[in-house]
């Protein structure tokens, strides 16, 4: 056991840094094995490091391993369960009563008329909002302690809870697939709650692997795909362009498929 560092999210939740294996040193030893090369300077290995991330050498970074223990809504849960690359182990609702743990949201979001799946700004009547999610809450965990108090199995009274309900888990990922969840769930199409829970990681691990963190801000999370037919307009306008930097020019070309 060595760090544990814990990030605030939403109203009741956190992320606790348990524990890590591995740094970005470990990265580049392992990927040089495919070469059989030894250390090299700081500057070869933000490189070589670079490279892997640009070019989908991932194994190295499957090496490294992240030890979370968070505690998030169940609603939240659920989405991070798709996740399956990882090791789960959550608290059970079987074994221990539930604690009076909602999240209660401070504003509610507006249903988005352009993405089904998202929200758009906030509704009118947050007052209303707020009170109906007050009541049924409470009354729901009322109802769960008296069915309880008429000695039901805990495994059966949790059936009435809300997926408001907060829940913890430990979570273990190596930092490909790590890198892959902070991907898809900082991004502007996920939940905002998840979100929230997304950055609190990539804060937490930033400073355990900076060049690897970087390199995946640089290739992948601040990188974008496009399609043949955006690709056709963007080569037109390639053609014509001139740049400060003449390498980055070469590049974007060399990538385009067109003569430099
Ligand atoms: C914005 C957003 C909206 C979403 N909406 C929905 C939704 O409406 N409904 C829904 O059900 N899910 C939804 N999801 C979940 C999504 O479909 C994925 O299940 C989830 O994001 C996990 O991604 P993953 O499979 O890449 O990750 P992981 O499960 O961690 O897998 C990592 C990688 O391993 C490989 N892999 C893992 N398992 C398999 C397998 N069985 N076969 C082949 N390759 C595998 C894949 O390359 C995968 O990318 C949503 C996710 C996001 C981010």
């Amino acid at each position: 056991m060595e760090e544990s560092k814990e990030v605030k999210c939403l109203d009741k939740g956190f992320v606790r840094l348990v524990d890590h294996m591995g740094s970005d040193a470990r990265i580049v030893q392992t990927a040089r094995v495919s070469y059989g090369a030894g250390t090299k300077t700081v500057r070869e290995d933000t490189g070589l490091i670079n490279y892997l991330m640009r070019n989908d050498h991932s194994s190295p970074f499957e090496m490294p391993v992240v030890l979370l223990h968070i505690k998030a809504p169940i609603f939240i849960a659920r989405q991070w369960m798709r996740h399956r690359t990882s090791s789960v182990n959550e608290i059970s609702a079987r074994y221990s009563e539930m604690k009076d743990e909602f999240y209660h949201p401070e504003t509610w979001r507006a249903q988005s008329s352009t993405n089904k799946q998202g929200s758009f700004g906030i509704i009118e009547d947050q007052e209303a909002a707020i009170l109906i999610e007050k009541n049924i809450t409470e009354d729901a965990y009322s109802r769960y302690k008296d069915l309880l108090d008429l000695g039901a199995s805990r495994e059966m009274a949790r059936a009435i809870l809300p997926v408001g309900l907060y829940t913890e888990f430990y979570w273990q990922q190596n930092l490909k697939n790590l890198l892959h969840f902070l991907n898809l769930r900082m991004d502007a199409h996920a939940q905002q709650e998840i979100r929230v829970y997304a950055n609190a990681i990539f804060d937490l691990i930033k400073p355990l692997f900076p060049i690897s963190v970087a390199a995946w801000e640089e290739h992948v999370r601040n990188s974008v795909k496009f399609s043949p037919k955006e690709i056709e307009v963007i080569k037109a306008v390639v053609e014509y362009m001139q740049s400060e930097d003449p390498r980055i020019l070469r590049s974007i070309k060399d990538k385009l498929g067109l003569q430099y």
